[in-house]
């Protein structure tokens, strides 16, 4: 029966010409003669307009005529502004019959039956609707958006019956944001580059080596000694660079479960000034510790705690080793927040750099962090732990004065 109306409805607009069509073929097999014939095609012509619908209006336009059909559209659009994706409804005309709230949210109010392509500029969409409407078939385009953010949405058309009756045919514009996953794609692929980047250049280097310890270094232990210094201080930073990422990864799989434990930062800190010790006295800086009289409690993990702080105390007098001086200050404990600076007196960081320093191997200088055994994920670690522990990284950092980096938990 669905069939029958949906065909009746589709022919309705066409009647007139079926009519005037029939009435010239009863004529000419009038004049033929033919009766029988004559009298089959009134059975047909009669038939089919009794299948007719009653009311032969333009289908966009039922909508708004009858009560029952209007009450069809104010049900979809309550289902619509239940979901979180922009949706806009149009009619064949391309008006547009209906925005859900998440659409209203993204594109602004658009008023009743006004034409789509008023409101929406792309050429791409409103080609892919215009098809849609033509041929009856689910189309989808990806779309992006640059202002007022870089906005990435799979738009899709689909067309539907909303009333009862099957009457009324709409084409519901969907738009799915595919822009997160396409930052994570984009993140992940930067990350497995640069992380194949770093490896490949100690690769490089250990390969040339053993080539020339196999060739013209084969009866040279003069060279061959040096040769094995410079390919365990190779090995080393690829194992540096090994751990770190296991690191990130293992920190990565439990970034939601909070740390439970009791930690006092005051030993902590005072753990990692002696195993940091032999560095500073190497390079020349002079750590100092600024405890304050009682215990400074935060729930943590303590070995993750450790990590945060040896990385930022090792950055510190690496990259400040300058200014000779690391001052660490305590504070808080009981009902205050605690809070853990470290202070240097280097060259600081310029401001541009300051908001990206905590990216996956971003480094303000690539040669002077890798001639400090850097590896350009300390301070993403830092991050990730500190997030895990509910706590804040904040960073001030004046150009030739120095830099503080605050941990508040
Ligand atoms: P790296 O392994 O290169 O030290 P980090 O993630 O620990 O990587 O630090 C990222 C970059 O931030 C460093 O390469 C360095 O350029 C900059 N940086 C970190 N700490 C300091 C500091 N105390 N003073 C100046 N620059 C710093």
């Amino acid at each position: 029966m669905a069939f029958w109306r949906r065909l009746a409805r589709r022919a309705s607009g066409e009647w007139g010409l079926v009519l005037l069509s029939l009435l010239a073929a009863v004529a000419v097999v009038l004049s033929a003669g033919h009766v029988a014939l004559v009298a089959l095609l009134w059975l047909v012509f009669i038939a089919a307009l009794l299948r007719r619908p009653k009311e032969v209006k333009d289908e966009t336009h039922v909508i708004a005529d009858s009560p029952e059909e209007a009450l069809d559209l104010d049900a979809l659009g309550a289902g619509f502004d239940a979901l979180d994706m922009p949706i806009l409804v149009v009619g064949a005309d391309e008006a547009v019959l209906f925005q859900n709230q998440a659409a209203e949210k993204a594109f602004g109010v658009i008023p009743p039956l006004t034409d789509l392509s008023a409101r929406v500029r792309s050429p791409g969409i409103l080609d892919m609707v215009r098809e849609t409407i033509a041929t009856g078939r689910v189309n989808q385009i990806e779309h992006s958006e640059r202002l007022p953010s870089e906005l990435v949405y799979v738009v899709r058309v689909a067309r539907t019956v909303i009333d009862a009756a099957g009457r009324t045919t709409v084409y519901v514009i969907s738009y799915r944001d595919i822009s997160q996953a396409r930052r994570i794609d984009r993140m992940r692929s930067d990350f497995v580059a640069n992380a194949s980047h770093e490896l490949r250049t100690p690769l490089a280097s250990l390969r040339g080596f053993i080539e020339t310890l196999q060739g013209p270094a084969r009866n040279d232990p003069k060279a061959q000694e040096r040769f094995l210094g410079i390919m365990l201080e190779q090995a080393t930073r690829m194992s540096r660079l090994v751990d770190d990422l296991l690191s990130l990864s293992r920190l990565e799989l439990k970034a939601h479960i909070a740390p439970a434990d009791e930690i006092d930062l005051v030993p902590l800190i005072s753990h990692v000034c002696d195993a940091l010790g032999p560095l500073a006295r190497d390079l020349d800086v002079a750590i100092t510790v600024s405890p304050p009289p009682g215990p400074v409690i935060v729930q943590g993990d303590r070995d993750e705690l450790i990590e945060v702080f040896e990385n930022l105390v090792e950055n510190a007098c690496k990259y400040g080793q300058e200014g000779k001086r690391v001052e660490i200050t305590l504070s808080g404990g009981g009902s205050d927040p605690a809070e853990v600076s470290v202070r240097d007196h280097g060259p600081g960081i310029p401001a541009e750099h300051v908001p990206r320093i905590t990216e996956r191997f971003y480094r303000v200088n690539v040669e002077a962090s890798r001639s400090k055994k850097g590896t350009g994920l300390g301070l993403a670690i830092v991050k990730h732990i500190l997030t895990r522990h509910r706590a804040r990284l904040i960073v001030r950092s004046t150009l030739g004065e120095g830099t503080v980096f605050t941990v508040r938990f």
